[in-house]
């Protein structure tokens, strides 16, 4: 097996992970590399056929996001809610229409994709990432840490783990990490890892045509919500939603039909017209997800105060939307975490 060393090390290519590595590298430091499990970068960061399958929306409020949007000059724009939104409170009554007021602050999406900003983060980094690269075991040298990973061993002066804290609790740590860090990090759930999620692409946006927004919301029915999710550019046209959890355990056929039956009732039987359907639940995905996975519908708790110190005698650190005080299990927490992380590695403020 091959040894590589390297002077940090960061575990994971999503957008904590990738946030850190673009700054590090804005600030002119080249010796590191990421690790990389998966087949791609990106994390919760998916698209698929123009269909943000991972993460989505934004807010004004999410002012790390915004400004790292800012200035890789990523455009953002609004989500389409024109005309009538369905809401299914009661699948045997009549479903109740409702126009979408546009007074508060409205979700934004990113022009080309969620993945526009990891295609923009990840130019520079290219020779950095290594892809198919699973960190198996983490263990403290005298002024190194050792990652053994299944293509290899790598060692770093610094480490940083940016994989989602509870799955990470599922690594070997030699010697073992403290018990109070290793709770938290059991107890972190990690956002969105029981999600369900579909996409539907058109030739046409027949909703639209029929003023309907696109939204179909509802807790009773196999789609839990349904928005419109065409292009900034309206070259794409397709619809995006959850899926209900109830439907994990169907066959896929099953549960297309299911989808399909309940869609046609409400938008109308062109849904059934779609030129590509997919799923992808979040929970099958092992660099997501892992065992004891319970549904938390309410707002779980990010950031704990353990997430913040250094472990390995100043060599090993945690990032990563979940370890963030600020918008935790968000985009913009994983931006906040990327950056205070490339601020504690090059020991300085970060313009
Ligand atoms: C379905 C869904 C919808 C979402 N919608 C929104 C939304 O609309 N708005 C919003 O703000 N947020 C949303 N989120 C959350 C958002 O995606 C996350 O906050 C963000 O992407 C997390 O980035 P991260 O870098 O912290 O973690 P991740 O993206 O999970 O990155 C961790 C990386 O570590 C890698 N990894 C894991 N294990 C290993 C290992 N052993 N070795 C090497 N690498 C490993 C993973 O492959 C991954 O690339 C959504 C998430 C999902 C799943």
């Amino acid at each position: 097996m091959k040894t590589v060393n390297t002077k940090y090390i960061i575990i994971g290519a999503g957008l904590s992970g990738l946030t850190t590595a673009h700054l590090l590298l804005k600030h002119g430091e080249r010796d590191f590399l990421i690790l990389e499990g998966r087949n791609r970068v990106g994390g919760r960061i998916l698209t698929n056929n123009g269909v943000d399958i991972g993460a989505t929306w934004l807010q004004d409020h999410h002012t790390n996001l915004n400004g790292l949007l800012d200035s890789l000059s990523l455009k953002k724009f609004e989500q389409y809610s024109k005309g009538q939104s369905v809401l299914v409170y009661n699948t045997m009554a009549p479903a109740h229409y409702f126009e979408s007021q546009h007074n508060g602050p409205s979700a934004q999406r990113i022009s080309g994709g969620s993945k526009a900003l990891i295609t923009k983060l990840t130019e520079g980094l290219k020779d950095k990432i290594l892809l198919d690269t699973k960190a198996l075991e983490l263990t403290e040298n005298s002024e190194t840490v050792q990652i053994k990973t299944n293509a290899g061993i790598y060692i770093a002066n610094k480490v940083v783990v940016t994989i989602p804290p509870k799955l990470a609790s599922t690594l070997t740590f030699t010697p073992t990490l403290p018990d109070n860090l290793l709770g938290a990090m059991k107890q972190t759930h990690t956002w969105m890892s029981n999600a369900m999620k579909i996409g539907l692409v058109f030739k046409k946006p027949f909703w639209r045509e029929k003023n309907f927004s696109g939204t179909v919301i509802g807790q009773v029915g196999p789609v839990i919500e349904l928005y419109d999710h065409c292009c900034a550019d309206n070259k794409t046209f397709a619809l995006m939603g959850f899926i209900n959890e109830g439907l994990r355990d169907v066959t896929a056929a099953q549960r297309k039909e299911r989808i399909l039956a309940y869609l046609e009732k409400y938008l109308g039987e062109e849904i059934r017209g779609y030129e590509s359907y997919f799923e992808k639940d979040w929970s099958k995905d092992e660099f997501t997800s892992c065992e004891n996975l319970k549904s938390v519908y309410m707002s779980p708790h990010y950031g704990n105060k353990h997430f913040e110190d250094f472990y390995f005698k100043e060599k090993l650190c945690f990032s990563g939307t979940e370890t963030s005080p600020i918008y935790g299990g968000y985009l913009d927490g994983a931006v906040y975490s990327g950056i205070t992380t490339a601020r504690k590695l090059l020991q300085k403020e970060l313009d």
